[in-house]
């Protein structure tokens, strides 16, 4: 049995979150780690926020004054 589990969880959230079943075949249990969707809306959010601070030039639409 595959369980998916989120390796983000944790980080994010403060515990873990298994996300259900992936696959049922073996008898023995394992875990494949993956990334949820809050939790990837909040990696996405963090990312574009470091990337807005390394090239603010780039990433900023031109104002105009
Ligand atoms: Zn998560």
């Amino acid at each position: 049995m595959l369980l998916r589990r989120c390796a983000w969880h944790p980080r994010y959230f403060g515990y873990p979150l298994i996300g259900g079943i992936t696959s049922w075949a073996g008898w023995s249990l394992k875990f494949t780690d993956g990334i949820c969707p809050e939790c990837a809306t909040r990696f996405r959010a963090e990312y574009r926020a470091f990337i807005g601070r390394r090239e603010p030039e780039r990433e900023t639409p031109r104002r105009v004054a």
